[in-house]
């Protein structure tokens, strides 16, 4: 008899989503997480009076009704217990040439743009009808997975009822942006932000872009408190409904029998913790990554070689400010900066940037400052300066030569921040680096990754619902499979996993 109806592995969004809705639902849910708090990338940590949070920019698709997180957030309740506060603007772009602030309002960035560039206008009204008509679409698919259909047999009827998502299947944003506009400048400022995505746009899914990306232009949103407030709001649903989260539990294998999955073996967290225990239950949500989940089967002789295929994401380099001044006393009047380095002139620039110097490397440079963000006390502030990044350049470094490049590379970053707003530096009261190390560190996932596999065309959309679990009564809810990857992403698929466990009365 098994000791649960669930085990879900990891409490990051995709495992907290699908444990909450399946707790609501009656389930005995037993969540294991290794960290000693619950969120995984969804998380904040403190320093001195500072809540620093670990990478929530902007959440998509809140003030969209049509958002397939209306439905998820209404049945858990979530508008009743987080406060979600709208963001002044989409983005600011700014290099050497152009400084120009984007509106989060697609009327607004069109005639913005178009003053900018009249002889773009065409292209412009192509770029945001193509990028709303493919969410439009996207939308309209959600409820289909909630009940259960198996997308794949709507295939020959697939073009006729989502032109949008047929006919896009294999574009790319950077293909895409060349087909309609001619001005590199413009085509950079509409991949801006390419890195809350990926790093490539000549291999960035238009669909993938375009989803969230229409979701911003209808408002982007941050937490009132940041992030973990979600996390541990969802943790606490599941508990309140009977469920149990352990954390600081490492699960280290998925038992099986006969090619299905019948339970874990976990021990605590800890150095001196040796002792592995075993626990069944009758159904196994991964939210750990699944390179990491494939590697822990117990059986080996399940077909795994098509995940060893997938191209894993990029990462991501955080440094973390703590201000004892507001930046925007110090004039700093947006809420989020994209600051593009001069030897990224066209789009084919910027995979190159990203791979290059830290000296040179563009970046986002988030302002808490300019919301009520609940993250510092009266009259200080935090903020966060990102960029894409990769395990690679951090993993084989000794611990000396590890802190001495983290060193380095905070300097060169607290100085480009003194150059985008003057005065700053001698007000950061608290200064870290988060790098992809860190990142694997804290939430396992390969490479760093914040995004699971690369959001890439032949990894996206249809093709993304086939990274499903090739293990009976094992199933996956997280950024690595579908829908994909970043908030959005993580906390669909919960939903979405939660919903095919309920569907295939396993339990
Ligand atoms: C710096 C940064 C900035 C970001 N900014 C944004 C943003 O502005 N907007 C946005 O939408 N998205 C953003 N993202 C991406 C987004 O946060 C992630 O894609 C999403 O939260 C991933 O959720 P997940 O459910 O896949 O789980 P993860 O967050 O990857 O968490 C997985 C969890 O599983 C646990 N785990 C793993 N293995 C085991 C095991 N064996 N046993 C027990 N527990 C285990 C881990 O400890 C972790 O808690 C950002 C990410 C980062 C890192």
């Amino acid at each position: 008899m098994p000791d649960h109806d669930i085990i879900i592995i990891g409490g990051g969004l995709g495992g907290l989503v699908a444990g909450a809705k399946l707790a609501k639902e009656g389930k005995q849910v037993l969540l294991l997480e290794q960290h000693n708090i619950p969120g995984g990338c969804a998380t904040t940590f403190t320093r001195n009076e500072f809540t620093m949070e670990v990478g929530l920019h902007e959440m998509d698709g809140i003030y969209d009704k049509t958002d397939p997180k209306q439905k998820i957030f209404k049945d858990l309740g979530v508008f009743e217990h987080i406060e979600f506060l709208k963001l002044p603007e989409f983005y600011r772009f700014k290099n050497n040439q152009i400084d120009i602030i984007i509106p989060d309002n697609v009327e607004q960035a069109i005639e913005l743009l178009t003053k900018q560039f009249p002889a773009e206008e065409k292209g412009i009204k192509k770029f945001f009808h193509k990028i709303f008509a493919i969410r439009k679409e996207a939308n309209r698919t959600f409820p289909l997975w909630c009940h259960r259909w198996k997308l794949d047999i709507l295939i020959p009827i697939f073009p006729a009822i989502f032109p949008h998502l047929a006919f896009n299947t294999y574009a790319t944003l950077g293909k895409y942006l060349d087909s309609i506009i001619n001005n590199e400048d413009l085509k950079l400022i509409l991949a801006a932000n390419l890195g809350y995505y990926h790093d490539n746009p000549y291999s960035m899914s238009l669909i993938y872009f375009s989803v969230p990306q229409a979701g911003y232009y209808k408002g982007g949103a941050y937490i009132k408190g940041g992030s973990q407030k979600l996390s541990d709001y969802l943790a606490k649903v599941i508990k309140d409904n009977g469920g149990e989260v352990l954390l600081q539990h490492l699960v280290t294998g998925i038992i099986m029998k006969n090619n299905k999955a019948i339970g874990v073996n976990y021990k605590q967290n800890r150095k001196s913790a040796i002792e592995i225990k075993t626990i069944n239950a009758k159904v196994i949500i991964a939210n750990a990554a699944i390179p990491n989940v494939i590697d822990m089967l117990s059986e080996k002789k399940v077909q795994v070689n098509k995940f060893k295929k997938l191209q894993k994401a990029c990462s991501l380099l955080t440094i973390y400010f703590g201000f004892n001044k507001e930046p925007k006393e110090l004039g700093n009047k947006h809420y989020s900066t994209f600051v593009f380095d001069d030897n990224v002139k066209e789009l084919k620039d910027m995979i190159v940037n990203f791979h290059g110097n830290f000296a040179d490397r563009s970046y986002v440079f988030i302002d808490y400052s300019q919301i009520e963000s609940g993250l510092a006390p009266f009259g200080k502030s935090v903020g966060a300066i990102c960029t894409v990044d990769y395990l690679a350049d951090w993993e084989n470094l000794s611990y000396e030569e590890y802190k001495i490049k983290k060193n380095q590379v905070v300097k060169i970053f607290r100085d480009k921040l003194e150059q985008l707003i003057p005065g700053i530096d001698k007000e950061i009261e608290w200064c870290e680096v988060g790098t992809p190390k860190t990142i694997k560190r804290y939430t396992l996932n390969p490479h760093g990754t914040a995004y699971g596999y690369a959001q890439i065309p032949k990894q996206a959309g249809l093709f993304r619902t086939r990274i499903k679990s090739p293990v009976k009564g094992l199933y996956f809810a997280s950024a690595w499979t579908n829908p994909g990857g970043g908030f959005t992403g993580a906390i669909m698929s919960g939903w979405l996993c939660a919903n095919q466990v309920l569907g295939n009365q396993e339990i």
